[in-house]
């Protein structure tokens, strides 16, 4: 048996022959396991950076999204929204925006053909887009941006100008009154004065020479009174011109100046205008001249479109106890109809169309206009024959 390798060497040789690459495998795949597990952890890690880094960007786009302040979208040319901030969502009128695919939600309007156009552009396109805001129609200039990205996006921004446009009208039809208003009495002017010029038997007649001329003077009155009325609006109507004074006065005196001017109108029709103010001194903020020209208009209304005797007018100014004013003038006169109510305010609007009554149609628009540049909002309320009342509300001033 000498010589011999025994039975068991052998078997420890094979053991070995099968162990050695076995444990040099086992612990390669230990080491390819810790790898893969660090590999896995620092993907995990990457991930959640990423994650990270995503939700930053997203943050920073919407706070730039919406600090921008006014209605943007990013779209693809398929109506397919990419982008938009709260106001653009607000604007369109659909909640999740994005994603959402404007040109086959919407219904039909203008801000559909505007969208449909800006997708279909490869110019930049503009127009003013009329859209209802939650029952008020408002209006915008759109403008859209085709992008030369890959997926050729389309930027849109709205900018809101209805207020704008609003005042362009104003302005507009202003004009176009003023105009008109002015033009009847200088054309009937005209006409008198050709007749005294051309006809010799007109200027030759005395009588018919002084009605003339009373004529024309009733016009050129007219005329005075209308301009006098479009300077004081115009004046009381520009925010911010330095035309409002911002002094302390007693409304007690100014409405006791206002009351005596108009004392012998009031006399002639055998009417009372009551005074009830307190507490007295009312001492106000603001400009006094402007403040004598609401309570002469208001207390002038009354008397004016009252002529028949037994009409009285009461004029009161209360304070509450938070500092708000509330002045009123009330009058017992034929009143106003609910027709005509709602645009006794405007510019150049008349209720009586007999023409007996004088007047610009300004007188109203002066008086909410100057309330309004102190801060404060006036309203009307009639019942025909029976009162009517003009309310001023204003706010405690915040210079007391
Ligand atoms: P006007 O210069 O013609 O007086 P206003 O703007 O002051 O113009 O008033 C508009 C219209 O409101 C007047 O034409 C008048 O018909 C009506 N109105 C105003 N105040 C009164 C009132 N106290 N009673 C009846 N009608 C009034």
């Amino acid at each position: 048996m000498h010589g011999m390798i025994g039975w068991d060497v052998v078997l420890g040789l094979v053991i070995l022959a099968f162990a050695i690459p076995f444990i040099f495998l086992s612990s390669r795949m230990k080491q390819v396991r810790l790898r893969a597990l660090a590999v896995q952890q620092e993907s995990k890690y990457l991930r959640m950076m990423l994650r990270e880094l995503e939700n930053h960007v997203r943050h920073d786009q919407s706070l730039f999204l919406e600090s921008l302040g006014v209605p943007f979208l990013l779209m693809r040319p398929s109506g397919r929204v990419e982008m938009a901030n709260e106001k653009a969502a607000e604007l369109v009128g659909v909640e999740s925006i994005i994603q959402a695919n404007l040109l086959r939600m919407l219904p039909e309007s203008e801000l559909k053909t505007f969208l449909q156009q800006a997708c279909n552009s490869t110019v930049p396109v503009r127009a003013d887009v009329a859209v209802e805001l939650q029952g008020v129609p408002r209006l915008y200039r759109a403008t859209a941006t085709p992008l030369e990205t890959r997926e050729r996006h389309v930027g849109i921004v709205f900018l809101d100008v209805t207020e704008e446009h609003r005042t362009q009208v104003i302005r507009r039809d202003f004009v176009a009154n003023a105009s008109h208003e002015l033009r009847t009495p200088l054309t009937l002017i005209i006409g008198y004065l050709d007749a005294l010029i051309d006809e010799p038997e007109v200027a030759e007649d005395a009588a018919i020479r002084q009605r003339s001329l009373g004529i024309m003077k009733h016009h050129a009155d007219r005329m005075s009174r209308l301009i006098a009325d479009m300077l004081t609006l115009s004046r009381v109507d520009s925010p911010g011109s330095g035309y409002l004074k911002h002094e302390e006065f007693n409304l007690c005196r100014v409405a006791e100046d206002v009351i005596l001017r108009l004392k012998p109108m009031a006399d002639e029709q055998k009417a009372t205008v009551n005074m009830e103010i307190a507490p007295q001194p009312f001492v106000m903020w603001g400009d006094s001249f402007y403040w004598a020209q609401v309570i002469f208009n208001l207390l002038e209304n009354a008397l004016k479109n009252n002529p028949s005797p037994g009409l009285v007018v009461s004029l009161r100014a209360t304070t509450d106890e938070a500092g708000a004013r509330t002045i009123t003038v009330e009058d017992n006169g034929v009143g106003i109809s609910p027709e005509a109510l709602p645009y006794i305010f405007n510019r150049f609007y008349r209720a009586d169309t007999t023409g007996k009554i004088k007047g610009t149609g300004l007188g109203l628009a002066i008086v909410r206009h100057a309330v309004e540049a102190h801060g404060g909002s006036i309203c009307a309320s009639s019942t025909p024959g029976e009162r009517t009342v003009f309310t001023i509300h204003l706010p405690k001033q915040s210079v007391e």
